[in-house]
């Protein structure tokens, strides 16, 4: 095996690095941070927390409550829940209400408006029905401002404001037999009949906090990022944030959020303290305004081309062209395509699957020493440099790109304050200890992201309850049981989007995209049929999970040997609710092959019609 590792390094063209130094390193780094009560160490925000999770943005509007009938019930107004309503529209349903818990469209991009917030994937990309609203976006990365109107705008384009229900909450769910709808309840007393549902309530939409000791001991203002509070420090999402110059700032969190915000609090804050549990591996940026003779020359079709292109290569498939060309696509073209075709070529066979691995192990160091050599060449003290460097492989966590990040930790104003692992030790009254040390401020901003690997139900804030009294909380104790992620068997006309046994993708709108067709197609099947109810069968129900099973270990050891974080439990195997056992292991683009393949059969295999 030496000697065909010595070919595949060469193929990398990596020659300076020793790999088994590199990984015992990042076992290291890993150990470093695993705890034993993983995702408990979180707090939920209820109760005493539940003002973390306020509207800023908007006062509550009164309004009567409703009793009535809808055919399409949509829970979420994110772009799960605009795409659904966009393609149910577009098949010919007009009888369409979302529920929405915030004061307008746009999910995500209606609560994230921290200085700084952008998408990271390519915009022409990431927006959802570009060529149906014919918009073009102002840059390659967009802004979270202008992708907040464009959801928006596509709410207006598909007529769903008119029946809508903005700052409302779905408190109950139950399925009423004798009348074969849904009832469902919200926190303005409304009481509604709806036949179809679908669950469009996002994967990451609950803040969560550490469960730092003396949490609640902090007398100074605190927020979490994804509530972002502009009265205290004035400015907005291009930053300014002019109240803060005679403030010391204290930010907890270095995820891809802290990444986006820190150098706007970082130009503005009298003094900005950033604590570093985890470096995030931080890439070049490099956004740039569309060019508009390229948007020019866009052809019809030209959105679903592009986003299939890019999704293909981000899975490790092959296309003649990258057409987005970027780092995300460049991760994936070096990690896999071209370096393994440039082996099997010079080993004049193809690499069997362990060669593969290897090839990728040694192109993923590649990579983290070029982010490492990043951090060191932007940053002008050593020692902080060092710190910001990222020991584990690149998917571990979420790649970052940015480039005001790193240069802002060149300020003099601004101390990096790693706790080399261990993340915060306490808060006080002033402030917050970390390594013995307490540092006073007067804001605390929680950059310590959202609930991942608890219940679906919890995360949905309420519960479901299906045929014979059936609740899906119980039903999916042990782990999800879908038939490909969209319906369960018990719960008739309900449908779920995001990531329940589906395809896990580097752009989500597009995954969603896939199963809202899906759906239409199956509601526009009923529909056709002169039928009424569609329900996953039992068997239905057990081959997708079976297939579900059989793909599992896809990655799992990959997992094991990170560093903690969402991505992987942080650090604990055999949770039925972590993000990737949501996950199709054989990847996106085979989940929608198989979708498709599913579609064209036409006989909707594993449902039932009534
Ligand atoms: P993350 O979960 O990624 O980050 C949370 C941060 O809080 C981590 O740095 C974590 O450290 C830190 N933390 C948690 N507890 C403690 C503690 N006790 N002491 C110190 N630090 C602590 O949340 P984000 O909001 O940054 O990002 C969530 C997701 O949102 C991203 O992964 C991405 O999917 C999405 N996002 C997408 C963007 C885009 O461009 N499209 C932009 C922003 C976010 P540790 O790493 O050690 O756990």
């Amino acid at each position: 095996m030496n000697a065909i590792a010595e070919i595949l390094r060469e193929t990398i063209g990596e020659d300076d690095f020793n790999p088994k130094a590199l990984k015992e390193k990042y076992l290291i780094e890993r150990d470093k941070r695993l705890r034993e009560d993983a995702n408990d160490q979180y707090i939920e925000v209820t109760g005493d927390y539940s003002n973390y999770v306020d509207d800023p943005y908007v006062d509550v509007a009164e309004r009567a409550p409703l009793f009535d009938e809808v055919e399409c019930v949509i829970i979420g107004g994110g772009f799960g829940g605009l795409i659904m309503g966009g393609r149910l529209r577009e098949a010919g349903f007009e009888d369409i209400r979302v529920i929405e818990q915030g004061g307008d469209f746009g999910g995500t991009w209606y609560w994230n408006r921290y200085p700084g917030a952008m998408c990271d994937v390519e915009s022409y990309c990431y927006m959802p029905m570009l060529e149906e609203l014919n918009y073009i976006p102002k840059h390659k990365y967009s802004y979270a401002p202008e992708i907040m109107e464009y959801a928006q705008n596509i709410a207006r384009h598909y007529n769903l404001y008119n029946n809508s229900l903005l700052q409302t909450t779905v408190t109950a769910m139950e399925w009423a037999e004798s009348v074969e709808k849904w009832i469902i309840e919200t926190n303005r007393g409304d009481r509604m009949h709806a036949r179809y549902v679908t669950l469009a309530n996002g994967p990451l939409s609950r803040p969560k906090l550490p469960g730092i000791t003396g949490i609640n001991s902090f007398k100074g203002h605190t927020f979490h990022t994804s509530r972002w509070d502009y009265a205290y420090t004035g400015g907005n999402s291009e930053g300014n944030l002019d109240q803060l110059t005679d403030k010391a700032v204290g930010i907890i969190g270095t995820g891809a959020t802290a990444v986006q915000c820190i150098p706007h609090l970082g130009a503005a804050a009298k003094q900005l303290y950033v604590f570093q549990r985890t470096p995030s591996s931080v890439d070049v940026r490099n956004n740039c305004e569309t060019d508009p003779a390229w948007a020019e020359s866009l052809r019809p079709g030209w959105q679903e081309r592009r986003t299939s292109n890019f999704n293909i290569l981000v899975s490790g498939g092959d296309q003649e062209e990258d057409l987005v060309s970027d780092g995300w696509t460049d991760i994936f073209r070096n990690l896999t395509g071209v370096a393994a075709k440039t082996a099997s070529r010079r080993l004049g066979r193809r690499l069997t699957a362990k060669e593969k691995e290897l090839l990728l192990e040694i192109a993923d160091y590649k990579k983290m020493n070029s982010i490492r050599a990043r951090a060191e060449s932007i940053v002008n003290d050593p020692a902080v440099a060092e710190k910001l460097k990222p020991w584990y492989r690149q998917f571990c966590k979420r790649p970052c790109f940015h480039d005001e990040y790193l240069p802002t930790f060149n300020r003099p104003n601004v101390e990096l304050v790693d706790s080399n692992g261990r993340g915060v030790e306490r808060l006080t009254e002033n402030g917050v200890v970390v390594n013995g040390n307490e540092y006073p401020v007067d804001c605390l901003i929680f950059a310590t992201g959202f609930e991942v690997g608890t219940t679906y139900t919890r995360r949905a804030g309420f519960d479901i309850v299906g045929r014979s009294g059936q609740v899906l909380s119980q039903k999916w104790k042990q782990g999800l049981r879908t038939l490909h992620g969209l319906q369960t068997h018990g719960f008739p006309n309900c449908f779920f989007l995001g990531f329940t046994q589906s395809a896990v993708t580097v752009n989500v709108p597009q995954s969603l995209n896939e199963q809202a067709r899906h759906v239409t197609y199956i509601l526009s099947q009923v529909r056709a049929r002169g039928k009424t109810t569609v329900e996953a069968t039992i068997e239905g129900e057990a081959g997708w999970v079976s297939e579900m099973t059989s793909k599992a270990k896809m990655g799992e050891q990959f997992r094991a040997e990170c560093t903690p974080g969402y991505y992987n439990n942080e650090g604990k195997t055999g949770n039925p609710n972590g993000f990737f056992s949501f996950a199709y292991g054989a990847g996106p683009l085979r989940f929608f092959e198989i979708l498709k393949e599913w579609r064209l059969g036409g006989e909707l295999d594993g449902c039932d019609i009534r």
